[in-house]
C-alpha cells in the first residue's frame, strides 16, 4: 500500500494540485465520484483529529501522515492536508453474508452440488442467475452457494441501489438490507452483490432446463445419424461379400460331409487355438456368406491365435471385405492359412513364422458378430476344408 503511494508517485498530481490558484476552498476540495485514485487537499478545522478524517476517507492515518509529511499526529487548524484515497473504491465486490463462493472441482455436476449444500436447483440456479447450462460445469469456476437465506442473487448496476432493487421486485428495503447485512444503504457499489430474498430465477431455471432438453435432442440425433451410417456400411460390405463369393470357384459349391485326410507331406498342420468350440464349418451357409471358406472356432476375446505351420507373414492388416483384422501366411507350394477378425495382430508382413507361434489374437473386428477365428486353408489360392490338414 505504501509502495503503492509512493511508487504512483503522487508528484505529478500534486503539482498540478499545487499550480493550482490558492486559496482554497473552505474545507476541502471535492473529488468528482468517479475517480478511483487521487489526493483530497484538506484544510484542518477545529475540531478534527487525524483518526477522525481517516475513518471519513477510509484510509489509514499513516498514509495521511506520509502523504502530508507530518511528523506527529498532532493537528492544528488551517493546517493542509493530502489525503491520499487510492484504492479507496477498489474493494473486490461484496458478497453479502451466508453467501459462499465456491471453486468447482472437476467431477462436480449441479447434481452433487445441490445434494451436498442441501439446495433445490432453482435456488442454486438463483443464486447464480448467469449460469450458461446445467451440464457444463467447469472445474475452476466460481458459483454462489447461499448457505442462509435463499433468493435471487444478482450485482448491483452502475447507478443502481438496493432500494431500487427492492422496489423492482416488490420487497421491502429493510428486509432486503437486512438479508444482506447493509446498514447503509449507500455502502453497497455498483458491482456488489445483492441477495434478494425469497426470489426464484424460476424463468432463467426454465430456460436452462430447455437448453438442456435440446441439447440432449441434439446429441440423441447425432446418434441415430451415427448409427445409420454404420448400418448402412454395414449393409455396403455384406452386398460386396456376396459379390466376392458369386465370383469364387464354382468347385466349393458343395460341402463334402466327408472329409479326406491328407497326408503330413501335404501339410498337416496343428490347431490355431488350443481351446475353442467350432461354430460354422466349412462350405456351411454362414451369416454373412453364402458359402463358408472357412472354419469358426468360438472363443473368448484376447485368447492368442497361433500359426497352423511354418510360413511367412504374406498379409498383417485389416480387410476391407470383412476379415477385419487378418493375417494370411504362405507356407510354400502354393499353400496360405488366413486367420481372421483378430482383436490385434502380433505380427508384421514379411516376418517369418514358427508353427505354434502367436501371430494374434482373437476379436471380433470386421464382418463378425462375436468373438471368434474365421480359419481358411487355401491351396493354389482355392479355400478348401481346414479340417482336412488339422488333427
Ligand atoms: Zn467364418
Amino acid at each position: 500500500m505504501i509502495l503503492l503511494i509512493f511508487a504512483a508517485s503522487p508528484s505529478l498530481a500534486l503539482d498540478l494540485r499545487l499550480a493550482l490558484p490558492l486559496p482554497l476552498p473552505e474545507r476541502a476540495v471535492e473529488v468528482s465520484p468517479p475517480v478511483r485514485k487521487g489526493w483530497v487537499i484538506y484544510e484542518v478545522k477545529p475540531g478534527d483529529t487525524l483518526s477522525g478524517l481517516a475513518e471519513h476517507y477510509g484510509v489509514n492515518p499513516k498514509h495521511i501522515m506520509w502523504s502530508s509529511g507530518l511528523r506527529s499526529d498532532r493537528l492544528y487548524p488551517g493546517q493542509r492536508l493530502l489525503i491520499p484515497i487510492v484504492g479507496v473504491e477498489e474493494r473486490p465486490p461484496r458478497v453479502p453474508p451466508g453467501v459462499e463462493v465456491y471453486r468447482v472441482r472437476p467431477g462436480d455436476t449441479l447434481d452433487t452440488l445441490t445434494k451436498r449444500f442441501g439446495l433445490t436447483p432453482v435456488e442454486l440456479v438463483s443464486a447464480n442467475p448467469s449460469l450458461e447450462s446445467l451440464d457444463r460445469l467447469v472445474a475452476g469456476m466460481e458459483l454462489y452457494i447461499p448457505r442462509k437465506a435463499k433468493g435471487l442473487l444478482l450485482t448491483l448496476g452502475e447507478g443502481q441501489t438496493l432500494v431500487d432493487l427492492a422496489a423492482r421486485f416488490g420487497l421491502s428495503p429493510v428486509a432486503v438490507a437486512r438479508a444482506n447485512g447493509v446498514k447503509d444503504p449507500t455502502e453497497l457499489r455498483p458491482g456488489d452483490l445483492v441477495l434478494l430474498p425469497g426470489i426464484q430465477a424460476k424463468t432463467t431455471y426454465q430456460n436452462l432446463l430447455a437448453k438442456q432438453e435440446a441439447e440432449r435432442r441434439a446429441r440423441l440425433e447425432a446418434e441415430r445419424k451415427r448409427q445409420e451410417e454404420l448400418r448402412r456400411l454395414a449393409q455396403e460390405r455384406a452386398r460386396q461379400q456376396a459379390l466376392a463369393q458369386r465370383q469364387a470357384p464354382r468347385q466349393q459349391a458343395s460341402p463334402r460331409p466327408q472329409v479326406r485326410r491328407v497326408s503330413y507331406q501335404e501339410g498337416a498342420m496343428r490347431w490355431p487355438l488350443s481351446g475353442f468350440r467350432i461354430t460354422t464349418y466349412f462350405g456351411q451357409r454362414g451369416a454373412f456368406q453364402r458359402y463358408h471358406t472357412g472354419i469358426d472356432l468360438a472363443a473368448p476375446y484376447g485368447t492368442p491365435i497361433v500359426a497352423a505351420k511354418a510360413g511367412q507373414v504374406e498379409v498383417a492388416g485389416w480387410s476391407s471385405v470383412g476379415y477385419g483384422f487378418h493375417v494370411v501366411l504362405d507356407h510354400g507350394g502354393g499353400v496360405e492359412t488366413l486367420y481372421a477378425h483378430m482383436n490385434r495382430i502380433a505380427v508384421r508382413s514379411g516376418q517369418w513364422v514358427k508353427a505354434g507361434q502367436v501371430i494374434g489374437y482373437v476379436g471380433s473386428t470386421g464382418w463378425s458378430t462375436g468373438p471368434h477365428l474365421h480359419f481358411e486353408v487355401r491351396v493354389g489360392g482355392m479355400a478348401r476344408n481346414p479340417l482336412a490338414y488339422l488333427p
